[in-house]
């Protein structure tokens, strides 16, 4: 039995626009992207009559943290819930992204390693929710930014025990802290600060990478950012202060950035006295320069891809279309930003045949009314959703029920 989607526009997750074809998808794949009218479904064939909609790729946020509520103060609001309670939380996060077009995310840190154990879940068919790329806890120096999720180590010795612990725990990615950050912790903290030394993000990314691992590094000053960036990591989460020297060198280098424009704009608002204070005086601190750095970057040839710290202070999951419109006011073009998500988010995922629609790719796609090259906008609420084949939203309902079975 295939799914076959006729009358729609695709866009391939590459190209400059969209083009009028039909696509067939069997068995989780696209099989076959047909010229319009040319596909002939057989009996038992589910046939998607999309009447003129955009078809994309399924959106991919490369920077989440599942287990937080997106409400004011976040890392608080786990600790009062405990494990039990922050577990479905991250599980109904995982399904809203979903619902709003993201078939893939990238989790980077989540205390306990729930997004490991929701990730394994969710492959194993358990429960409906995106793909899910976790890093579970986080692989930082004692005192180090994010505490509440981190492992800290100390020493080339412990960060490379460190990054085998996480890859034994099923880690798809590892992620670091080569600097402070805004809303990490109240006091002895400052984003400005490296963290882990030279010669440990040295060793981390070399062991990671020994097991196929990529690595993100959360770096936010410059001095952090060059270190991370001379290690090797594949991804700087933030780069908040960078020079025009230091993007030259991630652009030779081929590492990414993640800039996550959106959160730092959202914290420094204050959010009506919401937000704590420590982390809004922070926040007001960088978010000029961030802006001028995803300038610098994308001048200099550097991948930028979308993340957007969903689940941190009032940022509620889904936030991706927010991301995308916070990029284009950064002077990417609305093609461009599509890109982050899709096809440049899963290069920079190291994932071929994901965030394209090609034969052979996974069969993630969303359907969109109107033109998102034009209005970025419509991406918060596309009314379809197909991943890895299954129609998991249509226009007014479920396609499917969300929660699968848990055995
Ligand atoms: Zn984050």
């Amino acid at each position: 039995m295939s799914l076959v989607l006729t009358g729609g526009l695709v866009w391939d997750g590459r190209s400059e626009e969209p083009a009028e074809a039909d696509l067939v998808v069997d068995d989780g794949r696209i099989e076959a992207v047909a010229a319009p009218g040319t596909v002939r479904p057989g009996d038992d064939d589910v046939v998607l009559d999309l009447g003129g909609s955009i078809v994309l790729p399924g959106l991919i946020d490369m920077h989440v943290h599942l287990v937080w509520s997106g409400g004011p103060d976040p890392a608080r609001t786990v600790e009062h819930a405990g494990e039990q309670v922050t577990t479905l939380r991250a599980a109904a996060n995982a399904q809203a992204q979903l619902l709003a077009g993201v078939t893939t995310v990238r989790d980077v840190g989540s205390n306990w390693d729930i997004a490991i154990s929701l990730a394994r879940t969710i492959d194993r068919g358990e429960l409906e929710g995106p793909s899910i790329i976790a890093s579970g806890r986080t692989v930082i120096m004692t005192g180090g930014h994010d505490p509440f999720w981190g492992v800290m180590a100390d020493g080339v010795d412990a960060v490379v025990a460190a990054v085998r612990g996480q890859v034994t725990a099923g880690a798809g990615v590892i992620k670091t802290a080569a600097t402070g950050g805004a809303y990490g912790r109240e006091e002895g903290e400052e984003v400005g600060q490296a963290e882990l030394s030279p010669a440990e993000l040295g060793a981390l990314t070399a062991e990671a990478h020994r097991f196929g691992r990529r690595v993100a590094a959360h770096a936010l000053g410059t001095e952090g950012i060059a270190n991370a960036v001379a290690a090797g990591v594949d991804t700087i989460e933030h780069g908040v202060f960078l020079t025009e020297e230091l993007a030259d060198r991630m652009a030779a280098a081929g590492t990414v950035l993640c800039p996550t424009v959106e959160i730092y704009r959202v914290i420094a608002s204050g959010g009506g006295g919401e937000v704590p204070d420590y982390a809004r005086a922070k926040a007001e601190a960088v978010v000029t320069a961030h802006e001028q750095s995803v300038r610098m970057a994308l001048a200099a040839g550097v991948p930028v891809v979308a993340g957007t710290d969903a689940g941190s202070v009032l940022l509620p999951h889904p936030a991706l279309a927010s991301e995308l419109l916070a990029l284009r006011s950064c002077g990417m073009s609305a093609t461009d930003v599509l890109r982050a998500a899709t096809s440049g988010a899963a290069a920079a995922l190291g994932r071929s045949g994901l965030g394209v629609i090609e034969p052979g790719a996974r069969a993630d796609l969303i359907m969109v009314d109107g033109d998102p090259f034009t209005d970025t906008e419509l991406l918060h609420r596309p009314w379809g959703v197909v991943r890895g084949g299954r129609h998991v939203r249509g226009r007014d309902r479920l396609a499917r029920p969300v929660v699968a079975h848990i055995r």
